[in-house]
């Protein structure tokens, strides 16, 4: 089968995440990330073929220059690379209603992520300027659009609806529409494989668990619940976002203890979560350091974290019924047998049984299951966006 290459980017406000995958068995040719744009210290670092590199940007770089460096400087360097290209693959943080599966970009695509960018001011913009720039790059290469929100958007009405006044939804576009879709659908289909189900009669919860995090309850292959909410805030304790609170907190901070609105809306985003609680760090590998240490805040980030995951888990058995695997993933999912065995320990009304050994040997990279023989089902799957979006792409442009 001749290779067939996605360039995928994932374009941030200020960073640009980038790969080569060959679609057909997930490999990765390059991979590497920009960072600092519009700032003095832009920068890039990346590898290929197992072989690290890194530059410095022109001061004030952003996602033009950043591909630029990218095509002109990485990619054509390399022999014969380029021409093995079938798409370039973006990742969309949000396509609101309109989108509910990966699209091949038109003039029409780009308005409409466009329209969507009032629900996310950072991503959507950034997307486009990726988008433009990488068409500029490669004009004759098809390029692709795949949304964070897609996969979301089989959920059903009592699932999406918050409980404000329905013209809100209807005039406004206020729901639920969830995030990190890409790697939830990834991992529902790796288990069913790995439970040799079609993904179609396969009930799966996962917990993709990184800095930012979300539960995801699927039906038969399709998404009927999940964490996140209108924005990425919502749902479990974060690296740094709070995720569920009660929404009266902003306007108490804000008549009574002088917070401005935006004030408190960073302090929600970026000071809030593990870090908030911890007083230590967003990240869980600090965190678990100084539970060893015996530090009480630590030890309270990490049992509220572990707690309010284990109540998504429980509540999403109410749309599944039946739950056939439980999956764990992203850093912490795929990393922490810690945080795995305290929530399956908190859920023990569902009969889970860990099995301390393959637990404690999954981590770095591997699959596997870590409950008991006669125990339902939990695992770890490595999550793996990037093919994700190069198969879409791949699929898409050979139609
Ligand atoms: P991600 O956003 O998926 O890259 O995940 C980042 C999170 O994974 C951070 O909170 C890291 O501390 C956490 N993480 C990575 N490796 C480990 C590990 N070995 N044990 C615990 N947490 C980890």
């Amino acid at each position: 089968m001749s290779n067939k290459l996605v360039l995928v980017l994932n374009c941030g406000s200020s960073s640009l995440k980038f790969a080569v995958i060959n679609a057909n068995n997930g490999d990765e040719v390059i991979s590497g990330l920009a960072e600092c744009f519009n700032l003095p210290d832009a920068r890039m670092k990346w590898k290929i073929a197992g072989e690290k590199g890194a530059t410095h940007l022109p001061a004030n770089s952003a996602h033009k220059e950043a591909i630029s460096y990218i095509v002109e400087e990485i990619i054509k360097k390399e022999e014969g690379l380029a021409e093995q290209f079938v798409a370039v693959g973006h990742r969309v943080v949000h396509g609101g209603e309109q989108f509910t599966k990966s699209v091949v970009i038109t003039p029409e695509v780009c308005k409409g992520i466009n329209e969507c960018a009032s629900l996310a001011p950072l991503h959507n913009p950034a997307a486009i300027m990726g988008i433009r720039a990488a068409r500029d790059a490669f004009p004759e290469l098809p390029q692709v659009a795949v949304f964070d929100t897609a996969f979301h958007q089989s959920m059903p009405a009592t699932s999406f609806l918050y409980a404000l006044p329905y013209h809100l939804y209807k005039e406004k576009g206020i729901r639920r529409y969830g995030m990190h879709g890409t790697s939830h659908l990834f991992v529902s289909r790796e288990a069913a494989k790995a439970l040799d189900k079609p993904i179609s009669e396969t009930n799966v919860i996962s917990a993709h668990l990184g800095n930012g995090g979300s539960v995801c309850a699927i039906k038969n292959g399709q998404c009927v619940d999940t964490s996140m909410g209108m924005t990425p805030l919502a749902g479990l304790v974060m690296g740094t976002r709070c995720g569920d609170i009660d929404p009266s907190i902003i306007e108490h901070l804000v008549t009574r203890e002088g917070y401005s609105v935006s004030g408190v809306m960073d302090m929600l985003q970026k000071q809030s979560g593990l870090l908030g609680i911890s007083g230590i760090s967003s990240d869980f590998r600090d965190i678990q350091n100084a539970c060893e240490e015996g530090n009480q805040q630590a030890i309270l980030a990490r049992d509220i974290f572990c707690y309010r995951l284990a109540k998504y888990i429980a509540g999403y058995a109410v749309p599944l019924g039946r739950i056939d695997a439980l999956v764990f993933t992203g850093g912490i999912g795929e990393n922490s047998d810690l945080v795995r065995n305290k929530v399956l320990e908190l859920l023990t009304v569902f009969g889970y049984q860990v099995d301390a050994e393959k637990n404690k040997a999954t981590i770095l990279g591997k699959q596997g299951t870590i409950t008991k023989e006669n125990s339902p089902i939990a695992m770890v799957i490595p999550t793996n966006e990037e093919w994700v979006i190069a198969q879409d792409s791949a699929a898409l442009v050979t139609a």
